[in-house]
């Protein structure tokens, strides 16, 4: 039923029990007083004699209401609210003269009951209504007494009858005065049980439960409703669930009710055995209440359930740590790790911690070709199988797209910890990851910093294990340990990649070349095609300085191409003045792992009418560790164009014979390490021989690079090398000037 109609029927309920209260009661008040039909006979016979004078009454009942001050207080107020004195008390005679009429019915019984109930509304005492009557009484007394009208024998009986009648008024105008106050009093007690059971319901519906315990007496004063919804289990007191709390954290709960107890405010976090088996997180709040005198009486408390709250702020927690897709420690963590482990280490200590910065060759390319699902997925691979490779105690982090960090607390011997774990590393990247039914190859490059020796911090490990790992070139080894002599200043190189990125656009590249010597017939039958930086501040700058740099921001596309264009344009000038030489190009292993590689190959044959041959494509031996089904289809792919390609850095690397016979080369160059030395030493001679044969063996022509002096020549001459590279021919030179070395 709705609210309003509610309240109407229970409004008409009460009424007609009042209705028929008042019957009853007017019943009462007759047979009591014993008013019949000859009181009312008599009153008929004389009603005008008595009523006659009822104007000198009304003028004695105003004065009687103007003589005293809280009544005349009264009356002004009624008047101030646009009520009319005059009126009023005509009414009042009226009522008064209108009660000589006899009528004792319960209809004149509800109009009296309605005056009285209206003095409660305006609050007109009873006693005032008294003082009236009495006036009233006397003016009729003097009026039955002295009535000319009025026969003597009817005088007694009259006086008698009028008594009885005022008598009645007044009885049920009181009760109908005390009624209104009483109903009035139930209302007010109506509206306080209606909001006291609103506040239990609410308090019945809050998931916190609130309870308050009186200090002195040790008891509970009061225990919301809502104890159930918070868990299903007894509450014990003065600490509500105490016994459910898990032991180790009772402690601290006990500590905080004796600091409430004190006087100070105070919430405590506790683990809560669950009636269930499960364990849930509550917060106690304590809130001493202090009386007049100070002393804390009573502690009012809420307790509530923060399970969820604080599930919600650990994975907020893991979100700020971990890294989503890989489920890995992140950079944050990484870092916050790594200096815990340099604090707990301290210095002085034989112990050292080694910081491991991984990157991923070709990973980008997967990325490209495949996806990003793929490339979510090779990560996810690649962390699962170094993560198995790893003690408990260490850390390994993605750093952030293919950059993982690998962090070893606590090592006796870094150095040698840190290679056998690179190798193992490296070693994890020698089969393929899988996507769908593709077999993916990567690689990696590890760089490698140790505390102390390296650096004594976090930003100083992290960019030194960052400088050893771009300073990883491809014709090296895979990982490398950070030293003094590697470039060291990571802000220079910083800045070094935004010039770099504008280099192209200013013309800033340049290529020089060094002649290539067919060693038989001592000409000149090539160059080979070196970059370099003419950088405005910094001078001309070396390829080893930039081209790593150039490979990590993803420039070494347009620069490998940039490169390809201008060699060929070079090539073809140099055969305009008459001179028809190969060039070689490098094309780092990065470059190969873009699609675009091929497109430029095919557009500059365009302009070399049908003389691909011309152009040589120098990889180093690492390029073929990456993946060698990809390296294999790309190399093939030159090579029907028409090309030529080399092995650069020969011996460098760790290329398997097997793969050298599948692969479509056509020449070897034999790293300068090997050449610089071989004749003074026996081990790099004995290197460079086998090379030579290794090559002739596999159908391959070979070049030595790093051919300084004339000793040099002589014996690779002897052992049968084809060709040849060096400052004792040449440096390499701009190519204005390279073919005075040609001529
Ligand atoms: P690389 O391809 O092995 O080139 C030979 C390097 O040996 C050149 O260094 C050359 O100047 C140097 N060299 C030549 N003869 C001698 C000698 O008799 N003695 C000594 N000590 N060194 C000699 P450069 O020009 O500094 O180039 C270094 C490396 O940078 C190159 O090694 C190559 O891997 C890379 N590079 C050069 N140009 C490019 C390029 O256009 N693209 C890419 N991706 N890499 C390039
Ligand atoms: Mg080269
Ligand atoms: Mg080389």
């Amino acid at each position: 039923m709705p609210e309003t109609s509610q309240n109407d029927a229970l409004n008409t309920s009460k009424h007609e029990a009042r209705k028929h209260n008042l019957a009853s009661i007017n019943q009462e008040f007759n047979d009591f007083l014993g008013l019949h039909s000859a009181d009312q006979k008599l009153l008929k016979r004389y009603h005008e004699a008595l009523a006659r004078d009822s104007e000198t009454f009304a003028k004695v009942f105003y004065d009687y209401l103007m003589a005293s001050p809280v009544t005349a207080r009264v009356l002004k107020r009624y008047q101030a609210q646009g009520g009319v004195i005059d009126h009023l008390v005509k009414k009042q005679t009226q009522h008064l003269f209108g009660l000589l009429s006899g009528s004792i019915d319960d209809a004149s019984a509800r109009c009296i009951a309605h005056i009285g109930e209206i003095h409660h509304r305006y609050g007109i005492e009873p006693v005032w209504i008294m003082g009236a009557y009495r006036l009233y009484i006397k003016h009729l007394q003097a009026c039955v007494r002295n009535g000319m009208e009025i026969k003597d024998s009817d005088r007694a009986s009259l006086e008698d009858t009028i008594t009885k009648l005022l008598f009645r008024d007044m009885g049920l105008m009181l009760e109908a005065y005390w009624d209104s106050g009483l109903l009035a009093l139930l209302e007010e007690k109506e509206k306080v049980s209606d909001l006291q059971e609103q506040i239990t319901s609410l308090l019945a519906n809050i998931p916190q439960l609130l309870w308050s315990m009186d200090i002195s007496r040790n008891q509970p004063l009061y225990v919301s409703p809502s104890s159930r919804l918070i868990c299903e289990m007894d509450i014990d007191m003065p600490i509500p669930c105490m016994g459910w709390t898990v032991p180790e954290d009772r402690e601290k709960v006990e500590l905080a009710w004796q600091n409430a107890l004190q006087g100070q405010a105070v919430e405590v976090e506790s683990r809560v055995n669950l009636p269930n088996g499960k364990q849930g997180w509550f917060r106690r709040h304590f809130y001493p209440y202090r009386n007049k005198a100070g002393e804390v009486v009573r502690i009012d408390g809420l307790m509530e359930d923060t399970t969820e709250a604080k599930a919600t702020l650990e994975s907020l927690n893991t979100l700020a740590t971990t890294d989503s897709l890989t489920g890995l420690t992140n950079r944050t963590l990484f870092h916050d790790r790594l200096s815990q482990a340099i604090a707990s280490v301290g210095r002085g200590n034989d112990q050292q911690i080694v910081v491991m910065l991984m990157d991923l060759d070709r990973f980008k390319e997967i990325n490209d070709t495949l996806g990003h699902p793929a490339g979510d997925n090779v990560l996810i691979q690649v962390a699962h199988r170094l993560q198995a490779m790893l003690r408990q105690t260490d850390t390994l982090a993605r750093l952030g797209g293919d950059e993982f960090g690998i962090l070893l607390p606590h090592i006796g011997d870094g150095h040698r910890t840190a290679e056998r774990l690179a190798k193992k590393f490296l070693q994890a990247f020698v089969s393929p990851f899988n996507y769908d039914d593709n077999e993916l190859y990567l690689g990696a490059s590890i760089g490698i910093a140790i505390y102390p020796q390296h650096g004594e911090d976090v930003a100083t490990l992290m960019s030194r294990a960052d400088v050893a790992m771009y300073d990883i070139k491809n014709k090296e080894a895979r990982f490398k340990f950070y030293h003094a002599e590697l470039n060291p200043d990571a802000q220079q190189r910083l800045q070094l990649s935004g010039d770099l990125r504008r280099a192209l656009e200013r013309n800033e590249l340049v290529l020089h070349y060094q002649p290539k010597i067919d060693l038989r017939s001592n000409t000149v039958v090539g160059a080979e095609a070196l970059l370099r930086w003419n950088h405005p501040k910094h001078g001309l700058i070396p390829p080893d300085q930039f081209i790593s740099l150039a490979e990590r921001t993803g420039l070494i596309r347009p620069i490998t191409d940039w490169v390809i264009e201008t060699a060929i344009d070079h090539c073809q000038a140099w055969r305009q003045a008459g001179h028809t030489l190969r060039v070689a190009v490098n094309v780092s292993v990065r470059s190969f792992q873009t699609t675009g590689l091929m497109d430029t190959i095919d557009r500059v044959l365009q302009g070399l009418d049908k003389r691909a041959d011309l152009l040589e494509i120098e990889i180093t031996e690492n390029v073929l560790m990456s993946d060698i089904t990809h390296i294999t289809a790309m190399l093939k792919r030159i090579s029907d164009m028409g090309c030529r390609i080399a092995i650069d850095d020969f011996g460098t690397g760790y290329s398997s014979l097997a793969y050298l016979k599948k692969l479509p080369l056509h020449t070897l160059k034999i790293d300068k390490s090997f050449v610089l030395d071989m004749a003074s030493d026996e081990n790099d001679a004995a290197i460079v021989h086998s090379t030579i044969d290794l090559a002739h063996n596999l159908g391959l022509s070979i070049v030595a690079e790093g051919i300084e002096n004339r000793e040099t020549l002589d014996l690779l001459t002897d052992l049968g090398c084809d060709g040849g590279q060096g400052y004792y021919f040449s440096k390499p030179q701009p190519a204005e000037t390279f073919l005075n070395c040609v001529k």
